[in-house]
Formats: structure tokens, C-alpha cells, sequence
């Protein structure tokens, strides 16, 4: 019933040449007079609605959806408090120091239901909003499925990050078989402060995220400190392509892995990996590959040994076993595997027979 009526006032709103056919009408009872949201980035959202009845207007509910990579359409529903009445103007906040927030330039779309106590029902149709950090001017420049948003900095600034981000692609399809599926926004902000504004509870060593499911990487980067940038780009970038690849609703990656494609992918090791490893050869304090497997260690020390340990048994898996191999491997997670499981099905042993053989291949 409700669909049909819907459609008949849209077909009604498109033969008057409504321009914006997204206030449908039920009936002539209930009416919905104006529907908004208005944006506070990063922080929350507000929507409004106004509506008109014959009789009183008694339920008003709010439905939003996030655009996200998932396996299942997720709808949230919100129960709009406010009393009944012939006329109301009813609004909601999503107030996302709560829930946590979104990344800029995330998507969603949100509708109204609202019924009167004769049960007459009306819906919105659904409008998309775009959650952009209205704080900055941003210009944006575009390459295959890479768009790159950046404010500060001159085109030529952008351009290198570009160059950059298609040879991390090239580079990584090289060696992994992976490639991007969606397409991919980054913006840069200018510096890490800038970035941090944009998050609700940032870390404070955040430099650069990577919004898996939304297709979304932040990074602060400073034009006179583009060396750096390129390599937050290249990081970032990986761990996204790698997402999008073996998403599946059962198992995630192993951390050493992820992060071990990650920093790999961004060419030679940093010094700062090449002496802790070193160090952690010498003192006989190697992490366990089991160990690492989980989120690392929130201590710089143990963090950045983690760092420098995934990227080594990244090069000796691609080094020793080729690069057919590691696709074959991220297929397999990408069906659900446990992470024993798949190196058993790929390469015929489990994290500790891997630990055993890293150790032989890095202890020299
Ligand atoms: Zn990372």
C-alpha cells in the first residue's frame, strides 16, 4: 500500500516538473511539508523534519545508511520522541562522539517514515548526503580510481602524490596480484594536526588512516614534506587495495601480514626497521609471527620491531615463494580462512613452521 501511494505522488511530483521529487506524498492527509540535514564535520549531523496532518501525527521514524563495503545492507532506525500533533517538527542529532565517526567524504542516505493515527503512512524518498569536511577549500585531481583531494600545496604538489599512488598500485599488482576493485578517495590534509581535527578520538601518532570499507584515506601532509607523504600514500593505499580484496564476513588478516604488505610495498625498509630488527636478532628478542599476528604492541619500541618483522616476512614470502603464491594466499583469506589455515592450503605450514623458517632466513 504504502509503496503504491509512494510511487503515485512521485510519478505526480515528476508530471508536475517538481525539481525535487524528494518529499513524497502520501495523501492529501499527511503531508511532509520539509526534510533536512545539515552537516557539522566531524561531530554530527542534524535532521529535521516538518510535517502536516488532518489528524495527529503519531510516529515519526529517521533511517540512515552508511555506503560501506559489507555483506549485509545495514539500516539504522531511529524512534523520533516528540508528541503527537497535527503539525510537527521533529529533528534528531547524530551526535558521533558517541558512536564513533565517520571519515571525511564517507556517503550516506537517509529517509523518513511517519504515519497518523488513522494510519495513513508517508516516506521520503531516500536522500544521499556527503560528509565532507567543510573546514577547508579542497581541490581534487583524479586518475583511474584515484581521486586525491588536497588544499595546501600547488597542483604540481598533488601531482607527485598521484604519480605516487599509481606506481604503489603497479607496484603491489606486481607483486601481489592485487589490485584496486573500487575506486579510492585521499585527502590530504596539511599537516597531522589538520588530519587529527578531522577525527573524533584521534591517537595521537596518527599520521595517516586508511578507511578500509569506505574507500577512504586521510593523511596529513605537509607540501615540504612530501618524502614522507609518499610513503604514508603508498601505506595507506595497500592497505585499502588488501581490504578490498579479502573483505569477507568471517576472518580478517593477519596483522604481520597487513601491515607487513603495507610497509613493503613502500620500497625499501626504513633504517629505523633495518637497526631494530638488527637489534632484536642480537638480544635474541624476536616476536613470535603468532604474536604479531594480533594487534601490535601500543609501545614505540615493540611497535616499530613489529613493523620491521612483518615487513621481513613479507620478503621472504614474495622473495621465496613468488608472488603467485602470495595472491593465491589472499584469495584464501578472501574466502574466510583462519590464518593457519591458509598458509597450511598454500604453502603447507602453520604461523609456528613459519616463525621457524623466518628465523632461519632473517638469523644469518
Ligand atoms: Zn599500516
Amino acid at each position: 500500500m504504502i509503496k503504491k501511494l509512494s510511487l503515485l505522488a512521485l510519478i505526480i511530483c515528476l508530471f508536475l516538473g517538481i525539481l525535487s521529487p524528494s518529499l513524497v506524498q502520501a495523501q492529501t492527509e499527511l503531508t511532509i511539508l520539509d526534510s533536512s540535514a545539515q552537516l557539522e564535520f566531524p561531530t554530527r549531523i542534524n535532521f529535521s523534519l516538518s510535517a502536516r496532518s488532518e489528524v495527529s501525527i503519531t510516529d515519526i521514524r529517521l533511517h540512515y545508511t552508511v555506503d560501506q563495503l559489507s555483506h549485509a545492507q545495514v539500516t539504522s532506525e531511529v524512534y523520533i520522541e516528540f508528541a503527537p500533533a497535527n503539525k510537527v517538527d521533529a529533528s534528531w542529532t547524530w551526535d558521533m562522539r558517541k558512536t564513533g565517526g565517520l571519515p571525511p567524504g564517507s556517503r550516506l542516505e537517509y529517509w523518513w517514515t511517519i504515519e497518523n493515527a488513522l494510519g495513513d503512512k508517508a516516506e521520503t524518498l531516500p536522500l544521499p548526503i556527503q560528509f565532507d569536511d567543510t573546514r577547508y577549500s579542497w581541490r581534487s585531481l583524479t586518475e583511474g580510481e584515484v581521486t586525491i583531494y588536497w588544499y595546501q600545496g600547488n597542483e604540481s604538489f598533488a601531482q607527485e602524490l598521484m604519480v605516487t599512488a599509481q606506481e604503489a598500485l603497479m607496484r603491489l599488482a606486481g607483486d601481489t596480484g592485487a589490485y584496486l576493485e573500487k575506486q579510492v578517495k585521499a585527502y590530504i590534509y596539511a599537516n597531522t594536526q589538520d588530519l587529527q581535527g578531522s577525527m573524533i578520538y584521534p591517537q595521537e601518532w596518527t599520521g595517516g588512516a586508511a578507511f578500509t570499507r569506505h574507500g577512504i584515506i586521510a593523511i596529513g601532509i605537509a607540501p615540504n614534506n612530501l618524502a614522507w607523504g609518499k610513503r604514508a600514500m603508498t601505506h595507506e593505499l595497500t592497505h585499502l587495495v588488501i581490504h578490498q580484496m579479502t573483505l569477507n564476513p568471517y576472518n580478517d588478516l593477519p596483522n604481520w601480514l597487513d601491515e607487513g604488505l603495507a610497509v613493503y610495498n613502500e620500497g625499501a625498509p626504513s633504517p629505523q626497521f633495518t637497526t631494530r630488527l638488527n637489534e632484536a636478532i642480537a638480544a635474541d628478542n624476536l616476536i613470535s609471527v603468532r604474536s604479531i599476528a594480533s594487534p601490535f604492541s601500543a609501545h614505540a619500541e615493540q611497535s616499530i620491531l613489529a613493523y620491521a618483522q612483518s615487513y621481513s616476512l613479507v620478503e621472504f614470502l614474495i622473495g621465496n615463494y613468488g608472488s603467485d603464491k602470495m595472491l593465491e594466499l589472499l584469495n584464501t583469506f578472501r574466502q574466510g580462512s583462519s590464518y593457519d589455515g591458509a598458509l597450511e592450503k598454500v604453502h603447507g605450514f602453520d604461523m609456528d613452521d613459519l616463525n621457524t623458517l623466518w628465523r632461519d632466513y632473517v638469523i644469518r
